[in-house]
């Protein structure tokens, strides 16, 4: 079932999500439901506060269209270690619709979480991966990439969102 993704400024998404206990149940239909908005969005991570549910849950998959899918289900992840090195690289969100901006990210980090049958698990990844994996895990704790922005960029692309919402709600209307 495909979820409704929230955007900013939606209070929701400044909150922080609570971890997942370990007699939690239906968390595999929401891993399949966020996976199946997710990609229906053509993003490569959504996390549950993106669609209004405040639990540290993450999917990410970093293959390319021509790849096969590799969905990637983190519950509870921590960043656990960092590379000493950053790098800066263009970001967007499916919470900030067609906005991007570069954003400075460890180049590499290492995760611990539960996979989607509460197993323990740890990831090292660099690239895309690590910056989606950093910025998942930001969502978790009511952090957008916006907010690593300066105050001008960042009252640029709100008010290129209002216009985008009009310019929607207008074609809508019609
Ligand atoms: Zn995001």
């Amino acid at each position: 079932m495909k979820l409704e993704i929230l955007e900013i400024p939606h209070p929701l998404l400044r909150q922080k999500s609570m971890p997942v206990d370990a007699e939690e149940k239906e968390i595999k239909k929401l891993l399949a439901d966020m996976l199946e908005t997710m990609y229906a969005a053509h993003g490569v991570g959504l996390a549950a506060p993106q669609v209004g549910i405040l639990k540290r849950i993450v999917v990410i998959d970093v293959s390319r269209e021509d790849e096969k899918p590799n969905p990637l289900f983190l519950i509870n992840p921590k960043i656990v270690a960092h590379s000493e090195e950053k790098a800066e690289c263009s970001e967007g969100c499916l919470s900030v619709p067609n906005q991007f901006a570069p954003v400075e990210r460890f180049v590499e980090v290492t995760v611990e979480y539960e996979d989607a049958d509460r197993q323990p698990c740890r990831i090292t990844g660099d690239g895309l991966l690590a910056i989606a994996l950093q910025h998942e895990i930001d969502h978790l704790d009511g952090i957008i990439f916006v907010d690593y922005l300066s105050k001008l960029r960042q009252k640029m692309i709100m008010k290129r969102l209002e216009k985008n919402r009009k310019r929607k709600a207008l074609e809508e209307a019609e």
